[in-house]
């Protein structure tokens, strides 16, 4: 097969109902030139990119040409979008299939930007390059910092032009993920009000993702409270790194708790718990400081639709559904002081740890330091100016903090090693990444490459990399746009 390049595809998802997607194939492009393939991740899914030539990976990663087992599909979904329900679906995606690997893992390999389906409404169907690039970018950083996350394997130009407000370079990105459901995937089938296209999905979904929950009791509850831990798990990475999402609506939030959809996310400079970077969020919805009070209104739309599986009487699934989503606040605020903790390098528990954390935080606030940097300066690493620490609220702080370093036994390694997994030296800043994309704009990718390099290993020492660390010295506000 000239276009095999050990694909190994079993597609369960298109096994299923009609009702849940369109078999549909991606729209050809007319030249496609491709620009970057991520070679570590073909290696872990076992695939070997040496079998075929350039113009051949080219036309395989805009489906050009479609690799045998392929059985593409464009999936249904719903969502609220800032809060508005509206029908939605792959309306410039196109699933080609499940790639198994070797171990037995199964991968969705989609294609992003491939065309019109019956779910595009108003839009192309099509993707620009600065933003599939920036997805990619920013998704292999996410995976590096060790966050789950849908991945990147491959950006492909594809010779044609799309319009926004200008001309842009079209492109198509290959998403890999370990599986495209989302919170509103079950909003689509809950809406169409059939209890057995419900049961369906819901069955495929432990059978794909919580296969320890098959034999439980009552495992309608018990997936509402394995997915609430899986997406608390995930916000308080992203508050970890200072990262803001952008556009957490239902139907970009993954079942199986990874990372989903790069739009307008962007990672936070100058702590400020009200920052908010994409054009269309006036209202400051998606915050940095909202993201986990989003995360659970999100996980109550996915309650609503498991409720005719909870249980047969409607109020008595309500309240039990509304008991396990007030769990919420007080299962996030415990593992949100966990990361904190580790983020200080503080062992076991104190009284005063809350008070601590958050003092540092409204300094940090106050004097608009950089949230990132702020860590390397206590692991030591001279990133930004010191003078910013040479303050008197800092270092009355910074005491504080050392007399409760001491504390339950500890050692100093200890704290070290413990803040060291935790903080990473580099993050994909904006204006870095921007300055890539406008490169790669221009067919130069030079730093594109050298920016993935770094950000390949965040939490270890890189030498010369400050330039990767220092926040912007623009004043401007950063934007970012949905990418549409
Ligand atoms: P997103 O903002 O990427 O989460 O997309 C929201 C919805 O709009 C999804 O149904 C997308 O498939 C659809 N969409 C976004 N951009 C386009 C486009 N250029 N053409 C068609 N559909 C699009
Ligand atoms: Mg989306």
């Amino acid at each position: 097969m000239e276009n095999n390049i050990n694909w190994n595809f079993d597609n369960s998802y298109s096994r299923l109902s009609d009702a849940f997607k369109e078999h549909i194939k991606p729209v050809a492009v007319k030249n496609p030139e491709l620009v970057i393939i991520n070679e570590s991740l073909a290696k872990e899914l076992d695939l070997d990119l040496t079998k075929i030539n350039k113009d051949k990976l080219s036309s395989l990663f805009t489906g050009n040409t479609l690799p045998e087992g392929s059985n593409t599909i464009a999936q249904a979904y719903a969502g609220h979008q800032f809060g508005h329900f509206t029908m939605l679906g792959d309306g410039r995606a196109i699933l080609i299939g499940e790639h198994i690997t070797s171990s037995n893992k199964r991968y969705d390999i989609q294609l992003k930007g491939s065309g019109k389906t019956s779910f595009s409404r108003n839009g192309d169907g099509r993707a620009a390059l600065g933003p599939m690039l920036r997805e990619y970018i920013v998704s292999e950083a996410m995976h590096n910092l060790n966050i789950p996350t849908t991945r990147s394997l491959a950006v492909v130009k594809t010779g044609e032009k799309i319009f926004r407000d200008t001309p842009l370079q079209g492109a198509i990105l290959t998403r890999v993920a370990s599986s495209h459901i989302r919170v509103g995937t079950f909003q689509y089938v809950a809406a169409r009000e059939k209890k057995d296209e419900l049961e369906i999905l819901f069955n495929y979904v432990i059978q794909r993702h919580y296969t320890e929950l098959k034999d439980s009791k009552n495992k309608a509850v018990d997936l509402l409270n394995i997915v609430m831990d899986r997406q608390i798990d995930l916000v308080v990475n992203w508050m970890r790194v200072g990262f803001i999402h952008g556009v957490m609506n239902t139907d970009n939030m993954s079942i199986s708790g990874e990372t989903i959809d790069y739009g307008p996310c962007a990672f936070m400079d100058t702590y400020d718990p009200k920052t908010v970077f994409s054009s269309i969020d006036h209202m400051g919805r998606y915050a940095y400081c909202n993201q986990p009070i989003i995360t659970k209104w999100n996980l109550s739309r996915f309650a609503e639709c498991l409720l005719p599986l909870i249980d047969e009487n409607q109020k008595k699934a309500l309240d039990i559904a509304s008991e396990k989503i007030n769990n919420f606040d007080e299962k996030y605020e415990d593992k949100w002081l966990k990361m904190m903790r580790n983020k200080l390098g503080l062992v076991g528990i104190d009284d005063k740890d809350k008070s601590l954390i958050l003092d540092l935080l409204a300094w940090m606030h106050q004097k608009k330091v950089d949230y990132t940097n702020t860590f390397c300066h206590l692991m030591n690493f001279k990133t930004i100016d010191v003078k910013l620490f040479n303050d008197n609220i800092f270092m009355s702080w910074k005491e504080r903090w050392k007399q409760r370093l001491k504390k339950n036994q500890n050692k100093p390694e200890i704290s070290n090693q413990l803040m060291r997994k935790t903080n990473p030296l580099v993050i994909p800043r904006n204006h870095i990444i921007e300055g890539v994309l406008d490169e790669a704009n221009e067919n130069k990718l030079v730093s594109l490459k050298k920016l993935l390099k770094v950000l390949e290993k965040p939490y270890l020492e890189q030498e010369n990399i400050n330039n990767y660390q220092l926040p912007s010295n623009s004043n401007e506000k950063y934007q970012t746009f949905c990418g549409t």
